[in-house]
């Protein structure tokens, strides 16, 4: 299930960064390490990882996707303290 806040990049704004500039991978990205390093090497930008697939610093599971291998519902599950529910759903 893609995560419709990222548009499953598994980035936020990640718009920011200027392709003419940076190249195609990083943008769309297809290169998650190199999107990585980026927003590590940048600090003028609203950049970060998912809050909604991740928690704005790493990924529940695969980045720009819901994680739904183990029960997301669950009372344990990464949506636990939103009933379950992913955010942008
Ligand atoms: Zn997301």
């Amino acid at each position: 299930m893609n995560c419709t806040r990222c548009e499953g990049t598994g980035f936020l704004n990640l718009f920011q960064i200027n392709p003419d500039v940076y190249g195609q991978d990083v943008c769309d990205c297809s290169d998650i390490d190199a999107v990585l390093e980026w927003i590590k090497t940048h600090d003028d930008h609203d950049i970060q990882v998912c809050d909604c697939c991740g928690d704005g610093e790493g990924w529940h599971g695969t980045p720009g996707e819901h994680y739904t291998s183990e029960d997301p519902i669950g009372r344990n599950g990464p949506y636990a303290y939103n009933g379950g529910l992913c955010e942008c759903n």
